[in-house]
């Protein structure tokens, strides 16, 4: 079949893509359908021709999917970053379950059986809005030179006006506002990415879910701030929630959000929140899960799939800001930790002083450089957990954590198609997946995130 542009086609939905596209195929030719979702039958346009695939438009949809729904922001087409919001969420939670499902089978060549055995229903949310404990808006300036923000229109660096994203803190409206309002007042201009001139280029409001503290980040082009005073002043007192100030400096012409330097202008720099009955530092650039409520039954899981009796010895890959690992050292004889981001291994230390946490130690390195060197020494694992970030872990790492001898792997992704990739491996050095659940910690959008345990079949 010859496909051509600005052909009109009758395809079903099946699947979402990377950017939130629907795709259907026709004779195993795949269209890649902007707002289509898993289900709909629609008529489509093509708009570019590739060899093997092409990208359409919505032209008319013959029968919705029977998930479709009005979404409820009113700027979902706009923005993109609610990719599902036209799927209700019962229909959202069932693609998520599928698609780590079909993952595990067709890319990862498991029996569909023993996944059907092995998958637990998926953790959906009680009340999936507002679930976000982190923000981060760019600034620009409107046509008329007034400070903007809100959103980048997908793909692109336009901001559509809104301070009002339904997945994060009703706060954020607020303290947005505010700070627009005085940048009118104090003449404090936004940065404007095509000149490189202006002041401000990002906030980044952070709130701790149980404790309520509240961090704001302004990232500036310059450590210097015009009516500096004046502007904080004006901000927490009209927010007496906000906890810290933090200004950040990203003098450098990048797509990376914030800069290296940057130092609390009002507070400690950091806030906390209180997770499975721990308290967790949180400073600007450290990782720390974005919905609070989800991450509670992630975690629970994860402690369930590890079977910890008291006498392990754990590790906690990609740790981030030690979350896991501290809560696996109630239940273990000793836990260690490596993450390669400084800030994030420094707010760890922290964590576990402050939760007086003593068997547990946190090491600044390559979790796959760490392993190599702990299997080069003889160490021995007993559990080990991996939490790796979107592109999964490394044939090294998984070679050497197999050398350290774990009786189980507990691995949590947030990408399926890297931890199928990384379960192969394991798979052929001899560990079984025994158990796996998909938790929503992202409603409305397309990621998904899976837990998985392994054992130990037979020696390496
Ligand atoms: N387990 C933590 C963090 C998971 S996010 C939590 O639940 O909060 C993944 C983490 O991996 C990030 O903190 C990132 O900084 C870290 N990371 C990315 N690449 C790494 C690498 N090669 N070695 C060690 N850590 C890495």
């Amino acid at each position: 079949m010859g496909f051509e542009k600005n052909q009109i086609y009758t395809v079903t939905i099946e699947d979402i893509g990377a950017e939130g596209e629907g795709i259907g195929k026709i004779e195993g030719f795949s269209l890649f359908v902007k707002d289509a979702l898993p289900g709909d039958v629609a008529k489509v346009k093509l708009t570019k021709v590739r060899k093997n695939y092409a990208f359409a438009r919505l032209e008319e949809i013959i029968k919705p999917s029977p998930g479709r729904v009005e979404p409820c922001c009113p700027v979902s087409r706009q923005c993109g970053g609610c990719q599902i919001q036209a799927l209700s969420y019962g229909k959202q939670l069932a693609f998520k379950q599928s698609k780590v499902e079909n993952n595990l089978v067709r890319i990862g060549g498991f029996e569909p059986e023993m996944i059907r055995e092995i998958m637990e229903p998926i953790i959906g949310m009680e009340s999936p809005w507002r679930y976000r404990n982190k923000a981060q808006y760019p600034f620009g300036c409107s046509k008329d030179g007034t400070p903007v923000t809100g959103f980048y229109a997908g793909r692109t660096h336009v901001i559509i006006p809104n301070t009002d994203c339904l997945l994060g803190a009703r706060e954020n409206k607020r303290i947005l506002d505010t700070i627009l309002k005085h940048m009118r007042q104090y003449q404090v201009a936004a940065y404007d990415e095509g000149t490189g001139q202006g002041l401000v280029r990002h906030v980044l409001v952070r709130i701790g879910h149980a404790t309520g503290q509240i961090m704001v980040v302004l990232v500036l082009t310059s450590p210097v701030m015009p009516s500096k005073n004046n502007f904080m002043k004006a901000l927490r007192e009209l927010h007496p929630e906000i906890t810290t100030i933090v200004i950040n400096v990203n003098d450098r012409d990048t797509s990376m959000i914030l800069g290296e330097k940057e130092y609390a202008a009002y507070g400690r720099g950091y806030i906390e929140d209180e997770l499975c009955g721990m308290t967790f530092r949180i400073s600007p650039k450290s990782f720390y899960q974005v919905n609070p409520v989800q991450t509670e039954k992630l975690y629970g899981k994860a402690m369930e799939y590890a079977c910890l009796t008291g006498v392990e010895t754990v590790l906690d890959a990609y740790c981030g800001t030690g979350t896991i690992g501290m809560i696996a050292s109630r239940h273990a004889a000793s836990v260690l930790g490596v993450e390669l981001n400084r800030d994030a291994v420094r707010d760890a230390v922290n964590n576990a002083k402050q939760n007086q946490i003593s068997n547990i130690r946190f090491y600044e390195n390559d979790a796959g450089d760490f392993l190599l060197e702990l299997a080069q020494q003889g160490g021995k694992l007993d559990v080990l957990f991996l939490d790796p970030p979107r592109s999964g872990s490394s044939e090294a790492f998984l070679n050497a954590a197999v050398r350290t001898g774990p009786g189980r792997i507990v691995y949590i992704s947030c990408q399926p198609e890297t931890l199928v990739r990384d379960l192969r491996i394991l798979v052929r050095k001899g560990y079984k997946a025994e158990k796996c659940v998909a938790v929503d910690m992202f409603p409305y959008t397309d990621s998904i995130e899976a837990v998985v345990s392994l054992v130990r079949e037979k020696r390496a």
